[in-house]
């Protein structure tokens, strides 16, 4: 953390230095940057055939956990028109960044103001991260996570999208509502698999950022780890858990996150003859997939797909 805001101070030091002439006195409006593949999907899905164009920071396959502006990114979030994030743990730079740089005809938004959040959990045989502040509250911030908190967060970002650009109004609110609709479709998708499934309940051989979807269709779930903590070696206390609860409950599949090594899962499967499927939180997508123009809705399916092996 400490070489990250050293970098930082460095960083806004250049930006203070030469940004002296390319401070803007009005945003470009029709640029909406935003940092991560949750953020860019709601901004894709609104400013579609609209005059906006819509960059993300973070680049296609990297760790959203890790991510450092260049000043380049300093720069261009000046000067867009909207600056949309997350503004949980792995986005603390970014208050950092706005107190030293006029984003005043920058309109913020904060994904985790827009929906009611969920303090991070520490489920039975989970193993919680070791905290530099314990007495800090932690949220959860992966609110995205859950296709009904998709839907309100593009209910309340659609007017200040028209805002930047209100001459394709009736686009943007066509817009809302075709990705809203698609979201509801995934919506009850997952309540029909869920409905009829076996068992209500999953294994996480991995990372657990998924709080918001397992809470808001009843799931019941095991992992090794909260959140988005930064531990990725399990003890053997939490291995033989998780490796017991297979057993017992004869639970059919391990999961794993995406862009994860698998090794906990892999673990837990070959000493419960079992198989490991990845659950993606979608939190950053690849290169591939995103020249191909992959969408949340895409990767909701791939995991209802997913849920459908897991629960039965
Ligand atoms: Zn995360």
């Amino acid at each position: 953390m400490k070489k990250i805001k050293i970098l930082l101070v460095l960083i806004l030091g250049i930006v203070l230095v030469t940004g002296c002439n390319i401070k803007p006195k009005t945003a470009n409006k029709h640029t909406i940057m935003v940092t991560n593949f949750p953020c860019y999907d709601i901004a894709r899905a609104l400013t579609k055939d609209t005059n906006i164009e819509v960059k993300m920071l973070l680049k296609p396959g990297a760790e959203i956990h890790d991510f450092e502006p260049t000043p380049q990114d300093i720069i261009n979030i000046q000067k867009s028109g909207m600056f949309i994030y997350v503004g949980g743990e792995s986005d603390e730079w970014i208050n950092d960044v706005l107190k030293d740089i006029d984003a005043s005809s920058t309109k913020l938004i904060k994904l985790v103001d827009l929906v009611d959040l969920k303090e991070e959990e520490i489920v039975e045989g989970m193993e919680a991260e070791e905290e530099e502040n314990e007495e800090e509250e932690e949220y959860d911030e992966h609110v995205w996570t859950s296709p009904i908190n998709m839907i309100t967060m593009i209910n309340k970002i659609k007017d200040d999208v028209i805002n930047l650009d209100s001459s394709n109004k009736d686009k943007i609110n066509t817009n809302a509502s075709n990705y809203i609709k698609e979201l509801e479709t995934i919506d009850s998708k997952i309540k029909e698999v869920v409905k009829t499934a076996k068992r209500k309940e999953l294994i996480f051989g991995d990372r657990f950022p998924l709080r918001y979807f397992v809470d808001e269709y009843n799931i019941k779930y095991y992992a090794a780890f909260p959140g988005c903590s930064e531990q990725t070696e399990a003890n053997a206390k939490t291995i033989s858990y998780l490796i017991n609860k297979v057993k017992k409950d004869k639970v059919p599949v391990v999961l794993k996150i995406e862009l994860s090594t698998g090794n906990i899962a892999n673990t837990i499967a070959k000493e419960t003859n079992t198989k490991v499927l990845e659950f993606n939180t979608a939190h950053n997508i690849t290169q591939d997939d995103f020249d191909k123009g992959i969408t949340y809705i895409d990767i909701m399916n791939n995991n209802i797909e997913v849920l459908k092996e897991a629960l039965n």
